[in-house]
């Protein structure tokens, strides 16, 4: 293992930043950091790149504790959200510094901040200031700053937080295959999942300090382990009385459970376009949103409102229909934990000939 965290807490003034948390990386991956504000990322970030002293714990790199070693001589290499950049120093002494404070040749220097100008699609602006390029080759000149000490593990805290929606999906994209190419063990926070799944080979979902769940951004999305990550991850509706659905009324249910919905879930239309509709509930169509390559429906079953998706080549629902719903599977929440249930009437209704 490259990296391995173990049982690592951080309490600030009496409140747990980072509980008891343990994970390893593989070397070369490439870790979604994911969770809510506050809830311990940069702390842990900060941990491990020795900016913040652990209470208890130990933080293993290349199978050597590094809890004593100074942050300069633990190989780390820091991108953070907001450029930090040295206003003062153009593009170059930028990219530089962590060179220079090493005591590096000029001759060294000039070689590696090259390489670091191609790299980053940097070359010609060598020159200028901070102040002088925007917010996306601000980062980028952060992250060549990061990579000019040859480091073993980058990492970057929510590094395109602060920049615009288009131009930071351009940013996540060439990241990701500059790491590719760099092969550089990486954990790169954020609070946005679509940015996480986009990025990761494997996610760490954290929450209040904890450490919910660590797997492929795949394996999270279809196999939550607990309440948080099922609600976390995906656009969730929650049933409040899931007993009170019909195909889900069988003893999978308990009463007082709550249920996650996700859209892709639930089939709704005609009757006679569901395949089981013994299975379904009835619903009326509340809303419709388009949303470019489908549809969005917001359902009222019951008590309960769901959302679904409809293909455009279906033939068109209006608010108001009267609708079949079939809700394939669910996730039953009790306590912190998330099980998938399957849909217990969905049997295959036999052809009647008479
Ligand atoms: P995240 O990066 O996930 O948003 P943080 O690690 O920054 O979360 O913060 C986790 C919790 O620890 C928050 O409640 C935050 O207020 C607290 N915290 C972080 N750093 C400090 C600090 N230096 N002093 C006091 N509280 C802190
Ligand atoms: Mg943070």
């Amino acid at each position: 293992m490259h990296i391995e965290v173990r049982n690592i807490s951080k309490t600030f003034h009496g409140h747990k930043a980072v509980d008891n948390v343990s994970f390893s990386i593989e070397r070369g991956k490439l870790i979604g950091l994911l969770g809510p504000s506050g809830g311990g990322k940069s702390t842990l970030l900060r941990i491990l790149a020795g900016l913040e002293t652990p209470d208890s714990g130990d933080i293993f790199i290349n199978g050597k504790r590094v809890n004593d070693v100074q942050p300069q001589l633990r190989g780390i290499g820091f991108v953070f959200q907001n450029y930090a950049l040295f206003k003062h120093m153009n593009v170059f002494d930028n990219i530089a510094f962590g060179l220079t404070i090493r005591k590096a040749s000029k001759a060294e220097i000039k070689t590696r901040v090259g390489e670091l100008l191609d790299l980053t699609g940097l070359r010609g602006f060598e020159h200028r200031y901070p102040h002088q390029l925007s917010g996306g080759q601000r980062q980028r000149v952060a992250f060549a700053r990061a990579l000019a000490p040859k480091p073993d593990l980058l990492l970057l805290d929510e590094p395109f937080a602060a920049i615009d929606a288009k131009v930071r999906k351009e940013l996540r994209t060439w990241l990701k295959q500059l790491i590719g190419t760099l092969g550089i063990t990486s954990i790169f926070v954020t609070h946005d999942q679509d940015e996480a799944v986009e990025v990761a080979d494997e996610m760490l979902i954290v929450q209040k300090g904890r450490l919910e769940q660590q797997g492929s951004p795949v394996h999270i999305y279809t196999d939550p382990q607990t309440a948080f990550v099922a609600g976390f991850i995906g656009h969730s509706t929650v049933v409040e009385q899931p007993e009170s659905l019909r195909g889900f009324g069988g003893s999978s249910l308990t009463a007082g459970a709550k249920a996650l919905i996700r859209p892709e879930f639930v089939e709704v239309g005609r009757e006679r376009e569901i395949p089981f509709p013994s299975a379904a509930e009835k619903g009326k169509v509340r809303h419709i949103f388009f949303r470019g390559a489908h549809l969005e429906l917001d359902v009222e079953v019951g008590s309960n409102r769901l959302s679904a998706h409809r293909s455009l080549d279906q033939e068109p629902l209006q608010p108001g229909d009267e609708v079949s719903v079939l809700i394939h599977r669910l996730y039953v929440i009790s306590d912190e934990s998330a099980t998938i249930v399957e849909n217990p009437l969905k049997v295959d209704p036999l052809p009647v000939h008479i």
